[in-house]
């Protein structure tokens, strides 16, 4: 049982956790109930967001919360059971997005976000998986003048504080890089630091496959059978029961139910959000957010990929794709999108806290046992960095980031 360590949970944030942690030494057992990155770390939209220093606040607007609490636009949608089962942890949520608390969370945040590209970059040599990501950047699309001036604002006060580096263009120039956008649009605001993944699922499979070349395992299971055992745990595998001193939960939206069992009751709840792919004549160079509607178009090896704001809804509710419905439409204003591939919608779940902040680091009441999840609307994103961090905390190492605002004992 020496150095061995259980991993509960392929996605991106587990599959880098995995990997960062057999890099110092440790024998990994990598579990999950599916293959790596089949859930929420494949349908999202693709983006390595170096951009996204500010975590994402809980919208203020009197008119947005209106249009959101009627239905209204294609931005959120709601269900009842949704609202009633996270109200404890929204209210936080509204709560901590006010101006002195999202000050500080971004703080923090944007301390890991600064690393994002550069550890993935690490991790995609390693792991020969370079051609998946284009590091061009993406672009916010503005249909008016005024939403385009209120962006450009508040890009250039976070270039000034973070150094992120982006590009203003006129209608005339976003034709001529996006030639298939339908004009007129008042403009875009081009990211230049992000980078744009085509199969993300594709990429949590190739980090996956990179920690069995190097002797990890990797197998079927379900974390419900975690148990504490002797002075570590156990977990059942279609290997039979799997023992290590340590164990690390990285199971996105479905750690709340996990830590439930252990008694943990952490102000977490999800944003539920669909994609859906398209075969249009003249597609898109580079991702696109149509950033007054709320959708994403992003270039993927299956087409082109339109993904949805937030649904408020229970994880494993039924699917009930309306905002999809409505981003079609508005983005087929944007693009002759064609025909949606004859698929049924994707769903996935943004595992969300309500300080908007991850939960990185040693479970506060069970010996051996660390948390990695609640990595929201950055998870694609921050996964090397998340794995990096945990993974040093675990070994004992001196972290080269500040551990502190993620633990998860803020919330015990
Ligand atoms: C529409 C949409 C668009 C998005 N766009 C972006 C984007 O452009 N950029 C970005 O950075 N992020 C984006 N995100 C967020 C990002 O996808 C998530 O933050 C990220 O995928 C979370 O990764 P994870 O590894 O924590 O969770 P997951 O990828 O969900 O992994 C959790 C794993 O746990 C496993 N699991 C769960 N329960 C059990 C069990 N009982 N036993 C065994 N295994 C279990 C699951 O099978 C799964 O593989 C988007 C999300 C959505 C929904």
């Amino acid at each position: 049982m020496t150095h061995a360590i259980l991993v509960l949970g392929a996605g991106m944030v587990g599959t880098c956790t995995a990997l960062h942690l057999q890099q110092r030494g440790f024998d990994v057992v990598l579990v999950d109930r599916r293959a790596p990155g089949q859930e929420t770390s494949m349908g999202n939209a693709g983006l390595i967001q170096r951009e996204a220093v500010e975590p994402y606040a809980f919208p203020r607007e009197p008119e947005f919360l209106l249009h959101a609490a009627w239905g209204r636009g294609a931005q959120v949608h709601w269900h009842a059971q949704g609202l009633w089962q996270m109200a404890g942890a929204l209210r936080r949520y509204f709560k901590h997005s006010g101006p002195a608390l999202h000050a500080r969370a971004t703080q923090a945040y944007s301390r890991l976000i600064a690393h994002a590209t550069h550890e993935h970059a690490e991790l995609m040599r390693a792991a020969g998986a370079q051609a998946l990501a284009r590091q061009e950047g993406f672009r916010l699309v503005f249909r008016t003048p005024q939403a385009m001036d209120a962006a450009l604002h508040r890009a250039s006060d976070l270039h000034d504080r973070f150094g992120v580096r982006y590009q203003a263009q006129n209608p005339h120039q976003l034709a001529q890089a996006e030639p298939g956008l339908r004009m007129p649009l008042a403009g875009a605001l081009h990211w230049l630091d992000p980078w744009a993944v085509h199969d993300p699922g594709a990429l949590v499979q190739r980090y996956a496959d990179l920690l069995v070349a190097r002797g990890g395992l990797l197998l079927t299971g379900d974390a419900g059978s975690l148990q504490p055992e002797g002075l570590g745990w156990s977990v059942q595998t279609s290997q039979g029961r799997m023992r290590a001193e340590q164990a690390v939960l990285a199971l996105g939206p479905w750690a709340d139910r996990l830590i439930r069992t252990l008694g943990y009751r952490f102000p977490l709840f999800v944003k539920r959000g669909y994609h859906q792919h398209y075969r249009p004549p003249v597609g898109l160079r580079q991702p696109v957010l149509d950033a007054e509607s709320g959708y994403v178009l992003a270039p993927m090896v299956r087409g082109l990929r339109l993904t949805t704001g937030a649904e408020f809804a229970p994880v494993d509710a039924p699917a009930t794709p309306v905002q999809l419905t409505k981003a079609e439409a508005l983005a087929r204003q944007l693009l002759d999108l064609g025909e949606a591939l004859p698929e049924p919608p994707w769903l996935g779940s943004r595992p969300c806290t309500a300080d908007m902040l991850p939960v990185m680091g040693p479970a506060p009441r069970h010996k051996g046992l660390w948390f990695n999840f609640g990595h929201a609307h950055q998870g694609c994103t921050l996964g090397p960095v998340a794995g990096r961090l945990l993974a040093e905390m675990l070994h004992g190492q001196r972290t080269w980031i500040d551990p502190a605002p993620y633990l998860p004992s803020r919330f015990d």
